[in-house]
């Protein structure tokens, strides 16, 4: 499907007339929990989706309605779920498409609660899975079998900036009819669109740059088939009962109007201290997409248009000193999360990805002293003499 207007356009317009306005340039923040109706033949008609009414926020919400129409127009998908978490859209995603007998296989690298739902939680509801490497195709496709049902993964991958190729994966799936969700997370659908890539749904953690500002969770899937979405809405979304504050869903609306200029900016700032990381003597491996030395940089060029933020390295020397940098650093702050206005560093294998185990990590080929920073909107000059500082205390 082919965007009938600019993605800047779409960021601002799309899908704010659902909730009809009338003339206020902003919609309101629908903070109600239940909507009333005028007789019992309305009520009747509004549970049989004979017309769009509202009944119950945990449901339907106008203000809900305006963001799950604008992400599905900058995803190029036809309608989308807001979540209360990005966790509680993957998770509710992934159960929609997979029941017990079935098998789910997901890229190795995965945030730290997505690889934990999928190795752990999954079995407990007598599911299979697998973590393999879904950069070998070769591998993905010997353990495709009828039993599997979906095919998940991050592109690019936290922490260490993996990237699959989303069209080639799609299509080994498409032969088992296994369903491909995406996490597009870390691209945002500003730099990369999974759905125009034959992905089926894509997830995201909108509690990133959707907000931007660091002050909302939530979580967001879109998808291209109208039966699907009504699907997951009412028989996941709803009965699990994840459901987004309108409140924070309004903030989303208003984070969703700068995401092209604030992407653009990250992603300037980025590319900025990407290099100078690269060019440091103390600096031993970089992982960041906009490498064009990366052995799947021609994956990168045809499926994204920008590179993102998010860069990942190591130092060199012994864990010690990669604590001692983390400890000096004054503007970029410790913390998990990322996508916000300020530039945030954490240090996954002790933070948010603690429940990769050291034989895992081994087996994965992850390092422990992996640091992942998100960079944020500041001066790049200031950013990159806050790590020259620290890089000279060590
Ligand atoms: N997916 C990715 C790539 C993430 O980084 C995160 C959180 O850090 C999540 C999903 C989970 O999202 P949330 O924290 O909004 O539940």
């Amino acid at each position: 499907m082919k965007k009938d207007k600019d993605f800047d356009t779409l960021a601002i317009h799309a899908g704010e007339k659902e909730a009809k306005a009338k003339n206020a340039l902003n919609n309101p923040i629908y903070m109600t929990s239940t909507f009333t109706f005028e007789n019992l033949e309305h009520a009747e008609k509004t549970f049989s989706f004979e017309n769009d009414d509202y009944v119950y926020t945990r449901g339907n919400n106008p203000t809900l309605k305006v963001l799950e129409k604008k992400m599905a127009a900058l995803e190029n998908g036809c309608d989308a779920v807001a979540f209360a978490s990005g966790m509680a859209a993957i998770s509710s995603v992934i159960l929609s498409e997979a029941g017990p007998g079935n098998k789910v296989l997901a890229h190795k690298v995965l945030y730290g609660s997505s690889y934990n739902f999928i190795k752990n939680i999954l079995a407990e509801n007598k599911i299979d899975s697998k973590l393999l490497d879904f950069t070998d195709l070769n591998k993905l496709q010997k353990n495709m079998n009828e039993n599997v049902s979906v095919l998940y993964f991050e592109t690019p991958a936290n922490p260490n900036l993996d990237v699959i190729d989303i069209k080639k994966v799609s299509k080994i799936a498409n032969k088992y009819d296994a369903k491909v969700i995406v996490d597009n997370t870390f691209a945002t659908p500003y730099f990369q669109n999974p759905l125009n890539l034959g992905a089926d749904i894509v997830v995201h953690s909108a509690t990133k740059y959707i907000s931007g500002h660091g002050d909302v969770v939530a979580g967001i899937a879109v998808s291209n088939n109208q039966n699907y979405i009504h699907k997951l809405k009412f028989d996941y979304m709803a009965e699990y009962g994840g459901v987004l504050s309108p409140f924070n869903g309004w903030l989303l609306l208003r984070g969703l109007k700068t995401l092209s200029l604030r992407m653009n900016k990250h992603e300037e700032n980025a590319l900025k201290i990407a290099d100078f990381l690269k060019n440091n003597p103390k600096v031993d491996n970089v992982y960041y997409p906009g490498f064009d030395d990366r052995e799947d940089f021609k994956i990168i060029e045809k499926q994204m248009s920008g590179y993102g933020a998010m860069i990942s390295f190591e130092l060199k020397g012994d864990i010690e000193k990669t604590k001692a940098f983390v400890n000096s650093l004054n503007l970029f702050q410790l913390a998990v999360s990322l996508g916000d206005t300020e530039s945030l560093i954490e240090y996954p294998f002790a933070m948010t990805h603690r429940d990769y185990t050291q034989e895992e990590l081994n087996e994965l080929g992850l390092s422990k002293k992996l640091i992942r920073i998100s960079v944020g909107l500041e001066s790049a000059k200031d950013l990159i003499s806050d790590l020259e500082q620290a890089l000279a205390k060590i």
